[in-house]
């Protein structure tokens, strides 16, 4: 076993590009079951990024994880549901998270500091993490990916090589792996651009809906307003990119612009003052048609990433990392189930990603009422209609409904050999 500079060994169990939600889930869940496993990070954390509202999907991997206490001394602020302005009727609606059950809560976050806690976790558990560490290609021998080739920020060493028996693409939109080997399928009814910024000495929602997200949709686009803390609001406004670009106005303009036609949000910020820059991400919407190939398998957004409107990105990656962990600790006990595991982890990320999906589709058809929108869920969640499909609503934007086989992943059939042999033969 060679050694580098950075005390990396050669040989690893897994390798993850990048350590984000994603890959530092994966990691310390791989690391908690015994494995060998190696993050190359290309940031120094705690890092920016963008995703600051936790829907209560994502505390599953959080207990697991055993994070929930570390979260909650931490003074996140916690996120109860959503108050929305959006539909065929004028008055505004919510849900409270309560009422979809088991999390009654989640919280809104400021990423660096999020991302820092999985991080650190992931640290703590074994994972051999090297920050500043951009992975630059993946090595490979007969057609299995087997290592990667990365460069440390600084140091003398041009590209080093870290191998692996299995490598995990979590580098989020980079798709390192992602962009040479499979092909992107793009949204086409959800190439938007966001344009945000943030917002300090906001005002509050009235009453219990203090700590929601504020959702206001404009007949060209909406608004989101997250509460990060009791000082600081992240206000972002999303729109057709078709419709930013005809408009002829920066995206600083039509936000400004847009904000002056909302109603409630222009209200909280009226005595506020705009205390960052403005950010933007444009054409996010897609999925990979592969998700994994001879040694290598992608999670995260580096695998699919479905519009921020119900907040779900942050969940996706970690109960996907979760279940991959699984996965992986299965592949790597019996090799001769890597395809079979892989291809029942692809298709249970597919079809919950794609429930999610179909949902957002349906929900920016903004010219029905609640109820709709509550029957559409109902529909995913809840086919035999046994729940009020309010409840079932709220299931839904929790990211915990649907059939969700991703939730309760299994290998023990395929390592008895008791497998469908069309399973083991369908594609990813
Ligand atoms: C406008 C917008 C709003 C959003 N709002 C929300 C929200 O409110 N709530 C929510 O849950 N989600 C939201 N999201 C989505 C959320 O940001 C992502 O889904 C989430 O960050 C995915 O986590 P990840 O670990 O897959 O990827 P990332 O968090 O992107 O992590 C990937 C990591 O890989 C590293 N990396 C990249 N390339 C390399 C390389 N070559 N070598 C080594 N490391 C590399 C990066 O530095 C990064 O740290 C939003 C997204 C957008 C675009």
């Amino acid at each position: 076993m060679s050694s580098n500079l950075n005390g990396a060994t050669g040989e690893y169990d897994v390798i993850v590009i990048g350590g984000g939600p994603a890959g530092a889930t994966l990691s310390a869940l791989l690391s908690q079951r015994g494995r060998r496993v190696l993050v190359l990070e290309r940031e120094r954390f705690p890092r920016y990024h963008i995703g600051e509202s936790l829907i209560p999907g994502f505390m599953r991997p959080m207990e697991e994880l055993g994070l929930v206490e570390t979260l909650e001394r931490r003074g996140f602020e916690k996120k109860q549901g959503g108050t929305l302005h959006w539909g065929a009727q004028r008055i505004p609606w919510g849900f409270s998270f309560i009422e979809g059950g088991p999390y009654s809560y989640s919280y809104h976050v400021r990423r660096a500091d999020l991302d820092s806690i999985i991080l650190d976790r992931a640290r703590e558990l074994g994972v051999h993490v090297v920050e500043e560490a951009t992975v630059k290609e993946t090595i490979e021998e007969d057609g299995r990916i087997v290592g990667v080739k990365y460069a440390i920020r600084g140091s003398e060493v041009d590209v080093q090589e870290a191998r692996g028996t299995m490598v995990v693409d979590a580098s989020g939109q980079a798709r390192v792996i992602g962009r040479k080997m499979t092909n992107v399928n793009w949204h086409d009814d959800m190439r938007n651009v966001a344009v945000w910024t943030y917002f300090d000495n906001t005002e509050r929602l009235p009453g219990d809906e203090a700590s929601n997200i504020l959702i206001e949709g404009l007949p060209g686009g909406w608004f989101w307003g997250i509460p990060i803390d009791t000082k600081t609001m992240s206000v972002g406004y999303v729109t057709a990119t078709a419709a930013a670009s005809a408009s002829g106005e920066s995206l600083e303009e039509l936000f400004h612009r847009q904000l002056g036609n909302s109603t409630q949000l222009k209200d909280l910020l009226k005595d506020a003052r705009q205390s960052a820059g403005f950010r933007s991400a444009r054409d996010w919407s897609y999925e990979c048609d592969k998700f994994y190939g001879p040694g290598w398998v992608l999670v995260g957004d580096a695998a699919a990433f479905v519009d921020p409107l119900f907040s779900t990105g942050v969940a996706l990656a970690t109960l996907a990392g979760s279940a991959l962990s699984k996965i992986l600790d299965a592949v790597l006990e019996h090799p001769e189930i890597e395809e079979a595991a892989l291809t029942r982890y692809a298709d249970a990320y597919r079809s919950f990603f794609d429930e999610i999906r179909t949902f957002v589709g349906k929900f920016y058809d903004r010219t029905k009422v609640k109820e709709f929108y509550w029957d559409q869920a109902q529909t995913i969640v809840d086919p035999s209609r046994q729940n009020d499909p309010r409840k079932d609503f709220v299931t839904l934007v929790s990211g915990l409904g649907g059939k969700h086989p991703l939730f309760n992943i299994k290998t023990d059939d395929l390592i008895a050999g008791t497998a469908e042999p069309a399973l083991l033969n369908a594609a990813s």
